[in-house]
């Protein structure tokens, strides 16, 4: 029995955890929680198909964002009119019409442009939308008290960047009552711009923290305060895991589907696309999962990785393991590279993933859903103690690396092929890649390749050129006609290094770290 008494709804409002036993929790407590009590992630339990899918063709990105997730929330936890308010204040911030605008590469290469939101980067789809459902639910929580009443319920967020995804966090909590930032980065490691876009805002709820350490000690610092007991009960702690960072990029595969048959002269709704995602940490890319089951006609989603390529062997042997340190030099086992915002050792919403995959095998088993489910659980449970004790775990069962291979493939793309890809695709049309963007690109010319060109690809371009200058400068120095001035930086952000800083300077001692945070909440 759910406890909310919304167990007569549809399963897909309610949620469970990869790692639990326990089921039944409503898209409130999935989003103010982030993650669930036994440590798992949470996922609908179910995914709804989209029944009505191909009459939502004319549809601006608002009214689809509504449609979609609105299979998703029941309306009786947000009326379909405050969702629809939600949606409008987190797309109204982005500077393009068409939210996510549709550019053609060459023949059967579109481009989605993530990056027209308030940091330049595709985090803002899921930060916006995440930090107005924030707000929403702490509203109505707090409705009638005062601004002082110790039982207020107040969240607090707590990031650490190297400099690429700290600000489109800041920018989805600014200003927001009731929820106190916190983003740590390494002192002096951020470049210029970068820093900038993290120190310079001005709300009085959001605080930079500038460590004397490395990029790995901040991300130390963050586990170690989110394992911290007293932490957790001092301070309700969102993360970035949180379910509907999930749900809002969903739309971005329906909408970029319906640009591409309103330009194409020869592609008809029904027909199969491929998408070519960046992937760092699963999410973009989970979120095709869900389109694609939810019956939008994908033909693969093209998993494309930087050297960092544990889903790569993964896809490859079924085995999903840690790069080991040492093998990229000192530190984690973390390789950097030039596309930074992919630099991960595990991907964590690829548990989500293999939730359904183990779910998907447990039901040839020919028991009930329950069943499938608990088996899931247990099996993704197991495996994760395996990652955390050894280092790896698999290879899997062969039907879950067949279904796994079923909606995906992989591409591992090197620093080398990014330099050339941002070359090649300047010299062919003008037009500049971010680092990010052209892993997608690079992979999306392989899978082009593979498929004889005979499908439309859809790659995903993940951020700003300007966010990443040094690099595409590197590639681009010495082209013809391109000059670093006219042709990177935004307008909106050219007076951004001058504005005022606020910073705070910490040790790289997660204590330390807590007792800010304690001194700036007030408890
Ligand atoms: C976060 C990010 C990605 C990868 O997205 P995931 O959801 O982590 O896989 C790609 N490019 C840029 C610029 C990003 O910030």
């Amino acid at each position: 029995m759910a406890p909310n008494g919304t167990a007569d709804e549809n399963a897909s409002y309610r949620y469970l955890s990869t790692r639990g036993q326990d089921s039944g929790f409503s898209f409130e407590e999935v989003v103010l929680n982030s993650v669930a009590p036994d440590g798992g992630l949470y996922i609908p339990e179910e995914i709804p198909r989209a029944t009505s899918w191909e009459s939502w063709g004319d549809l601006s990105f608002p009214e689809l964002a509504f449609e979609i997730m609105s299979l998703y929330i029941s309306p009786s936890e947000i009326p379909p009119a405050d969702l629809k308010a939600i949606i409008a204040r987190s797309y109204s911030s982005f500077r393009s019409p068409d939210v996510t605008p549709l550019v053609q590469l060459r023949e059967n290469h579109h481009l989605l442009e993530l990056f027209h939101g308030p940091t330049f980067a595709s985090k803002d789809i899921a930060s916006q939308f995440l930090g107005n459902l924030l707000e929403y639910f702490l509203a109505k929580k707090n409705q009638g008290k005062t601004s002082t009443a110790a039982d207020r319920h107040r969240l607090t967020f707590v990031g650490a960047t190297r400099g690429d995804a700290g600000s489109a966090a800041i920018h989805g909590l600014r200003g927001k009552e009731d929820i106190s930032v916190f983003v740590m980065f390494p002192q002096g490691q951020v470049a210029p711009f970068q820093e900038a876009q993290i120190t310079t805002v001005p709300d009085e709820n959001v605080c930079s923290l500038a460590v004397a350490g490395t990029f790995d000690d901040c991300q130390n610092l963050l586990r170690r305060l989110h394992a911290d007991r007293q932490a957790n009960e001092d301070f309700d702690l969102v993360s970035s895991r949180n379910w509907a960072h999930i749900l809002a990029q969903i739309v971005l595969y329906f909408y970029s589907y319906f640009s591409l048959v309103k330009k194409s002269a020869s592609l008809k709704i029904g027909d199969k696309v491929r998408f070519v995602i960046p992937t760092g940490k699963f999410g973009s890319i989970l979120a095709g999962y869900f389109a694609l089951h939810m019956g939008l006609p994908v033909d693969k989603l093209v998993i494309a990785t930087n050297e960092n390529d544990i889903l790569d062997r993964f896809w490859r042997t079924g085995r999903y393991e840690k790069q080991r340190a040492g093998r990229g030099g000192p530190g984690s086992g973390i390789k950097k590279t030039l596309s930074p915002a992919m630099d991960i050792l595990t991907s964590h919403n690829f548990e989500r993933l293999l939730w359904f995959l183990a779910c998907e095998f447990a039901s040839s088993a020919g028991m009930d859903q329950l069943w499938n489910q608990r088996q899931a659980s247990q099996e993704v449970s197991q495996w994760f103690q395996e990652l955390d004790g050894k280092g790896f775990f698999g290879p899997v069962y062969r039907d879950v690396i067949r279904s796994a291979r079923r909606d995906f493939e992989s591409e591992r793309i090197t620093d080398h092929q990014t330099i050339e890809t941002i070359r090649a695709v300047y010299r062919r049309c003008g037009y500049i890649l971010d680092p990010h963007s052209a892993v997608g690109a690079a992979a999306t010319q392989r899978s082009m390749h593979r498929t004889h060109a005979s499908i439309p690809h859809i790659s995903f371009s993940t951020a700003h050129p300007a966010k990443f200058s040094e690099t595409v400068v590197k590639a681009l120095r010495g082209e013809n006609g391109f000059s670093v001035e006219t042709t990177l930086m935004p307008t909106e952000l050219a007076d951004l290094e001058k504005r005022e800083k606020r910073v705070t300077p910490v040790e790289n001692d997660w204590q330390k770290v807590r007792e800010i945070i304690k001194a700036r909440n007030g408890n």
